[in-house]
This record gives C-alpha cells, sequence and structure tokens, in this order.
C-alpha cells in the first residue's frame, strides 16, 4: 500500500482552513456562536468537539443542543408547516430545482466541509455533491406525480367514487450519521420538504458543519427559516429528543441505536423508516469476468475506507475462479493509494476519528485470534493520518466468526471460496442483515436470478453498489437488521405523507333498507359481488388480464 503525501501540514492547507473557518462560523444555528473552544465545556457536554481525521485536532467546537433547544426547534417547526404546505406545490418544486444548482455551485467548499469532519477521499466527496443533485432534480420533476390524488375504484361502482389524498405528515424528525454527512441530509430531507413537511436534523456529533452548511443552502434556495433546522447535538439527549416529538422519524444509522429508535416511535405511534447497517455480501460466479469483479470488489470494499452501509465485507468466490481472484484482489489492494488531504490523487482516505480505528482494529485482532490470516493489510497508519488503517483481506475463517457475522464499517474483507451457486446464496444469506448485495457473472440473466434469490433490499448484478444506489427512482433499504422502509422513488416521498381517503356516494347512504325489504337486498347484493367476482376471474384468465405477469 502506497503512501502518497507524507507532510501532515498538506492536509489543510491554509487558505483552505480559512474558507472552512468561514463556512464554519456562518453556519452556526441561528447566529449562536460556540463562545468558547477551551477543553472545559466540552466535557460537560455544552459543546461537541470531535477531532477531524486530517489533523487529530477539533475544527472548531460547536454548541450542543439541549432538550429544550430540541423541543423548541420542534415547536418552531410545527407552527411554520401549515404555511409552507399551503403554498402551490410548484413553489416547492422550485425550490427543489434551485437546490440542485446551488449544491452543484458550492461543491467545492461542501467537499472541503464533508472531508474536514469525515476523512474521506475526495471522489468520495464529490459523489455527495452529485447524489444531493441528483435526488433534488429527481423529487422536483417526480413530486406532482408522485404527491398527485388518485382516483380509486369505488365501492360500487358507478355509484360511489373514492380518491386518495396525500397530507404531510407535520414535522420530520432526521437523525443522521456521519459517514454521508451531506448527503443524507439533503436527499432525506428534500422528499419531506416538497410533500410540505417541516424539517428538523439531527446530524451526528462528528459532522455538524456539514449540516448547518445544508442548511444555509435550503435556506439560500427559498425553505422558509423554520421548515428546516439543524439542532447539532448529542444521540441521548437532543437524538432522543428529537425522536420524541417528531410527527416522523426518518433515522439512519446503526442497528442498535434504531431498535431503540422503533421502540420510542412504536409506543408513540407514529411512524418510522430505519436505514441501518449491513453486513453485504458480494457473490463471484464461476463464469465471472475475473478482472472486472476484482476491480469492483475494490470499489465496493473500499470506498470511503469501508465505512459505507452497502460497503462490501465479505466475497465469496466460486471455487474454480477463487485463486485467480484472490492473488488479483490482493495485488489491486497493495496497489491502493493511501492519503489524507483536499487532492484527487488517493484512493483511500481516513476512517473518521478513534473510535471507529479502535473498532476496526480489534475486529481484525479477533478475526486473527478466529483463526484468520491475514492476506494483506492489517496496520494502523498514523503516517499517513492519525486514523487511516490499510485495506484488509481476510481469509480462513470460518461463517460464525464476528468478522463475517457483525458490521465492520471499516476497509475490512473477508474472502470465501464456495462450491457452486447455491452454496453461495446460502452462505450469502447466512447473517442477520440484508442491506445490499452483488453478484458477478458473465450472464446477466443468470445474475439476476442469483440476486432475486439473497436476502437483501438491493442487489447490483456486475456492479459494487453504485447501479443501485445511484437509481433514485427505485427503493433503497434493507431487510432484517438493515431495517424497515425505504428512501428514493415513490418510496421515499410517500412515507412522509399520510395517505386518506374521501369517498362520495351519488347514492346517499349505502346501508340496507329497513325490513321487510332487508332479506331481499341482502341476497340482491350477494348476487351482484358473485357476478362482480365471476367476471374479476374471467378478466384475470384473458391474455391482457391482470392474473398474467
Ligand atoms: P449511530 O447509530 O451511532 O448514530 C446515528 C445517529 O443516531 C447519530 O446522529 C447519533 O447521535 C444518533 N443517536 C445515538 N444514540 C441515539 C439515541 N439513543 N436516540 C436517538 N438518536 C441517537 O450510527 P453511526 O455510527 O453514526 O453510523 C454508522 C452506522 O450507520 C452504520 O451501522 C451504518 O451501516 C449505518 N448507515 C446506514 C445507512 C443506510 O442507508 N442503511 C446509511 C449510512 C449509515
Amino acid at each position: 500500500m502506497t503512501r502518497s503525501r507524507p507532510d501532515p501540514r498538506d492536509r489543510l492547507p491554509d487558505g483552505r482552513l480559512a474558507t472552512l473557518a468561514a463556512l464554519a462560523a456562518g453556519a452556526e444555528p441561528d447566529g449562536e456562536t460556540a463562545d468558547s473552544t477551551d477543553g472545559d465545556d466540552t466535557d460537560d457536554g455544552r459543546l461537541l468537539a470531535e477531532p477531524s481525521p486530517f489533523t487529530g485536532e477539533p475544527l472548531r467546537p460547536v454548541s450542543a443542543a439541549t432538550e429544550g433547544d430540541v423541543a423548541h426547534a420542534v415547536e418552531r417547526a410545527r407552527a411554520a408547516q401549515p404555511e409552507w404546505a399551503d403554498r402551490p406545490l410548484s413553489d416547492r418544486t422550485a425550490v427543489l430545482d434551485r437546490v440542485a444548482t446551488l449544491v452543484l455551485d458550492r461543491r467545492r467548499a461542501l467537499c472541503d466541509l464533508v472531508q474536514a469532519e469525515t476523512g474521506k477521499e475526495r471522489e468520495g466527496a464529490d459523489t455527495e455533491v452529485w447524489d444531493a443533485a441528483a435526488n433534488a432534480n429527481y423529487y422536483a420533476t417526480k413530486a406532482p406525480e408522485l404527491l398527485a390524488s388518485t382516483r380509486r375504484a369505488g365501492a360500487i361502482p358507478g355509484v360511489t367514487r373514492a380518491t386518495e389524498h396525500r397530507h404531510p405528515v407535520g414535522v420530520v424528525g432526521l437523525v443522521t450519521p456521519w459517514n454521508y454527512p451531506l448527503t443524507l441530509v439533503v436527499s432525506d430531507a428534500l422528499p419531506a420538504l416538497v410533500a410540505g413537511n417541516a424539517v428538523v436534523i439531527k446530524p451526528a456529533e462528528a459532522t455538524p458543519y456539514t449540516a448547518l452548511a445544508a442548511r444555509e443552502l435550503l435556506l439560500d434556495a427559498g425553505v422558509p427559516r423554520d421548515c428546516v433546522q439543524v439542532v447539532p447535538g448529542r444521540g441521548e439527549t437532543a437524538g432522543e429528543t428529537l425522536v420524541e416529538r417528531a410527527d416522523f422519524v426518518g433515522f439512519t444509522g446503526s442497528t442498535e441505536v434504531g431498535r431503540k429508535v422503533a421502540a420510542t416511535a412504536g409506543r408513540r405511534l407514529v411512524d418510522a423508516s430505519l436505514e441501518l447497517g449491513g453486513k453485504n455480501p458480494m457473490v463471484v460466479l464461476d463464469d465471472a469476468d475475473v478482472d472486472a469483479a476484482v476491480r469492483g470488489a475494490v470499489a465496493g470494499c473500499f470506498a470511503n475506507a469501508g465505512q459505507l452501509c452497502v460497503s462490501i465485507e465479505r466475497v465469496y468466490v466460486d471455487e474454480a475462479v477463487y485463486e485467480e481472484f484472490r492473488d488479483a484482489f490482493v495485488a489491486a489492494t497493495r496497489a491502493q493509494t493511501l492519503g489524507v488531504d483536499f487532492s484527487y490523487d488517493h484512493d483511500v482516505g481516513s476512517l473518521v476519528g478513534p473510535e471507529q480505528l479502535d473498532r476496526v482494529r480489534s475486529a481484525v485482532d479477533d478475526a486473527v485470534d478466529d483463526g484468520a490470516t491475514v492476506l494483506t493489510g492489517g496496520r494502523h497508519r498514523p503516517d499517513v493520518g492519525p486514523y487511516v488503517y490499510e485495506p484488509t483481506l481476510l481469509e480462513g475463517v470460518d461463517d460464525d466468526a464476528a468478522i463475517v457475522q457483525t458490521e465492520t464499517f471499516g476497509p475490512v474483507v473477508t474472502l470465501h471460496p464456495v462450491a457452486g451457486d447455491e452454496e453461495a446464496v446460502e452462505r450469502a444469506n447466512d447473517t442477520p442483515y440484508g442491506l445490499h448485495a452483488s453478484v458477478w457473472t458473465g450472464d446477466a440473466t443468470r445474475g439476476e436470478r442469483v440476486a432475486r434469490r439473497i436476502d437483501a433490499g438491493t442487489v447490483s448484478v456486475n456492479d459494487a453498489y453504485v447501479s443501485a444506489y445511484g437509481a433514485v427512482d427505485a427503493p433503497m433499504g434493507g431487510r432484517g437488521d438493515s431495517g424497515l422502509g425505504r428512501r428514493h422513488g415513490r418510496d421515499g416521498i410517500r412515507k412522509y405523507t399520510e395517505a386518506q381517503t374521501v369517498a362520495v356516494s351519488r347514492a346517499g347512504s349505502l346501508s340496507l333498507p329497513s325490513p321487510p325489504l332487508r332479506g331481499v337486498a341482502a341476497r340482491l347484493s350477494s348476487a351482484a359481488l358473485r357476478a362482480n367476482i365471476a367476471l374479476s376471474r374471467l378478466a384475470r384468465r384473458l391474455p391482457f388480464g391482470g392474473g398474467r405477469r
């Protein structure tokens, strides 16, 4: 593994630091500024001061929202939301249209901020900008169709009619992780906003400034001030209060915290979407193009140093091509360049911080204790950056080992030979997660067939994950321990609305008449229903009927 930039002073060159400082100062919530940067306030929870992976030092501490601050933010959002919802939909889609342009206009500054808070490679920061712009454009275009009131079949055709309307839920609370701090704020807030909701966002402790910069951008695009608010703070205080008060909770984060959020939402009888962790398998079939699969594995395992919900952490390779694949994957992994700066020169960046470094280090150490062989990597690289860990490939570990069953969320992958498609599918499905998978084959039809048998909310064929995640028109989300609900497409906006059916009878009250006609009416309505069932059955048998697929 090559190291590209030896001088740590290059990591935050002065000009870029000044830009970040200005952005940070301008982006404090509602003009409040952190009045102290000495360590004491961080100890009692008043300030957030996570270290930047560029330097190991905090960028600039930010005030941590208290329970009262969050409650106040939700109240203000609740007061402002009806006026926003009453505006014509075209006003709100115009705001999204401006967001799409503004995100691209501010690409450089946003990427700087994302990198300085997360330590990810430059290309990874760029993908956040593209994703935000693509979602803005998609929902600006599609919202009118996806939110339109829709005629439904009436109880008695011709006599009654039913219409389904979509109403905003009110205040959407978004609790977000640090790994994609721009896209998981902007791209999830946009469909909620265009549907007429106000949004209150609790970003991860490590990435408050990206969320605050995202809010500035949404305000500049025309979202009313109180309709989008950011409450940087801690999970157990600010996060829990938001979950206690929002009308819908959009949570993205770990399975462990997701269960707590679901329990609170369930007790309150509010809806929640839970986008949680994964232990995503890659399946390489015997007819796969091995070089292409290796390129896909490198992209799918090491983007954002493996801190990606759809990252590949387990690779099942048909034994016919196992050795060829393994040797090429080891060589390609060793060729990855590591670095932490604003250039496009590096393939792999840093882990987000010291806790994540400990988590990855102990996962690899435990795997080795469980009998794993380290094919390459397996070392912390403080010479490159304080939290940099080498891309690591492991072999020879049992399916029930923790490294195979539990999300590592780092650049660590286990390799497993398998005897054919059946075994590959069975072992790919052998974890409690079900977020994403990829299948590699020379025959796309075979690939789709295998893909449909994998227990995952999305599966990419002959691609690591971009084909699935980038399909903004198609639902994205997890099964099992990977969560509930979907983002993107129709599901990604409808979840922020409540359905209301308004049914109108043209024949007055449809209740049965009084005796003695009641018996006759009951027999007549049974006969009518029987005729209707027979007609439906016939229609399903016709070549263009609903029974055919
Ligand atoms: P995390 O669960 O520790 O934190 C996520 C957010 O929840 C943070 O804002 C945190 O402050 C907040 N939080 C913590 N405790 C809380 C509580 N009791 N009540 C309310 N909020 C609370 O996760 P993380 O470490 O920030 O993110 C990494 C995880 O996120 C990984 O498991 C990853 O797979 C997952 N993730 C999933 C997706 C997806 O789309 N499925 C996308 C990105 C990340």
